[in-house]
């Protein structure tokens, strides 16, 4: 077999074999392939594509190339749960303790933040003492007594994805669906939960531009799922404004908190709701999505899962002092407040321009190596179809780097759009994807 022929045949849009994909993703993993053809052989996919069989034996080639989780000591159902990124995405932040209250057992690795999007572990590594890098004793013992662990993602997990992924980043073939596809599913077969659901978000501010291509998408998962036996759930949640208000590490920490205290935005509240039921749905605890919904409202109101989230940091040796009163949470050196030029209604905020405007107070990496500032960032105070008045706040940026007010200010008013009209206000959830196919959710 040849790398050559491989990419001949993809590049003619003829079906690979489970061997011939094996041989790529193996002989790249012992360099015996080399980038270049590699970056021809994405190139290829991203434009013939590839079909569910296809895409299927991709994911397995790719699991097999690292170890996977064996999960098997856990009593009860084990739940995992992935977002494609978004920017103020700190859903895990609240859902999981949610779940965990519903007595499924939630073991997560998750990853850090690169570019526009944030990462969960920097977020957690936000709170003082908190420990991301936990062994697999220690992981498995947490999620058996309290519920729920969160580690950073281990490098021997699916290693085949972090080269793909590092080379589709600068081959420009990030968004091609089987690719999108095989990579997160690799890693969610991979870490051994028998129930994943899958938070795909739609939107300027996601991978996922229309809504069509985003069922395509849960549904391409779902089948790779059922190949490996595990049941698979797809919401499909709007990504077109930041999620809630606040977008930067502690400050998201700090509004998942209060969504914990029943206290936060109702977008990002909805979408934790939401996304809860559709897993409660999927392990068969519930029938009916609504129920659900209904449950999980009751279930947060009682401050069981604010109870687990408490258990949960504390187990990660983070500070209960800042879960306690989010007001340590040091603030920023610097806080400039933007002001509306003008009256009328937020047509639109561009989700990836503000989390590029986050990146640049220090809160988000440029590179795979830089650090972060967990202070920095960006509190909004106003969401699509708010009205405004000239000189009414509408966001306030924090920074503690010098000399960039003019820059941070221009850039955040670049994202803003405005209407003379009344707008209304963004769903958050626009539907749900399972093996019965798409049920829309807007009304
Ligand atoms: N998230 C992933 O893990 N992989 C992709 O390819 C895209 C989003």
């Amino acid at each position: 077999m040849r790398a050559y022929d491989i990419i001949q045949d993809k590049k003619v849009g003829k079906k690979l074999s489970e061997e011939a994909l094996s041989f790529l993703i193996n002989g790249y993993m012992t360099n015996q392939i080399p980038d270049y053809q590699m970056s021809a052989f994405l190139m290829a996919v991203y434009f013939k594509g590839m079909d569910e069989e296809e895409t299927a034996w991709l994911t397995k080639t790719m699991v097999a190339s690292g170890g996977t989780i064996n999960l098997s000591s856990i009593t009860g159902l084990t739940v995992d749960k992935h977002s494609t990124g978004g920017v103020g995405d700190k859903t895990s932040l609240v859902l999981l303790p949610l779940m965990a209250a519903c007595d499924l057992k939630v073991s997560k690795l998750s990853g850090r933040g690169l570019g526009h999007t944030g990462g969960t572990i920097d977020k957690l590594e936000s709170i003082p003492g908190f420990q991301v890098d936990i062994d697999m004793n220690s992981l498995l013992r947490q999620v058996n007594d309290i519920g729920l662990a969160i580690s950073g993602q281990s490098k021997n997990l699916v290693p085949a994805d972090k080269l793909l992924y590092a080379l589709r980043d600068v081959t420009a073939t990030v968004d091609s669906l089987p690719l999108i596809a095989s990579s997160i599913m690799s890693k969610k077969i991979a870490s051994g939960a028998e129930y994943i659901l899958l938070d795909v978000k739609v939107g300027s501010g996601a991978f996922m531009k229309d809504v069509s291509h985003a069922v395509e998408l849960g549904e391409r998962m779902i089948r790779i799922g059922e190949s490996f036996n595990r049941k698979v759930s797809v919401v499909l949640t709007n990504m077109s404004e930041p999620l809630g208000y606040a977008v930067g590490n502690s400050l998201e920490v700090v509004e998942s908190i209060h969504t914990l205290q029943g206290k936060g935005p109702k977008d990002l509240e909805e979408l934790c709701l939401t996304l809860n039921a559709a897993m409660l749905q999927l392990t068969g605890k519930i029938n009916d999505l609504e129920d659900g919904i209904n449950e999980s409202r009751k279930l947060l109101s009682s401050f069981a899962p604010l109870e687990k989230f408490k258990a949960f940091v504390e187990a990660q040796k983070g500070d209960l002092a800042y879960v306690n009163d989010p007001g340590l949470f040091a603030r920023a050196k610097h806080a400039y407040t933007i002001k509306s030029h003008r009256s009328g209604y937020i047509q639109s905020l561009d989700a990836e321009k503000i989390g590029l405007c986050a990146l640049a107070t220090g809160a988000g990496r440029e590179t795979k190596t830089s650090s972060i500032d967990y202070r920095a960032g960006i509190i909004l105070n106003k969401k699509v179809g708010d009205p405004v008045q000239t000189g009414d706040s509408l966001a306030t940026i924090f920074t503690n780097k010098d000399d960039l007010e003019n820059d941070l200010i221009k850039s955040f008013h670049d994202t803003v759009t405005y209407s003379d009209h009344h707008v209304s206000k963004n769903q958050i959830i626009i539907g749900l994807v399972d093996n019965k196919g798409f049920s829309d959710m807007r009304k």
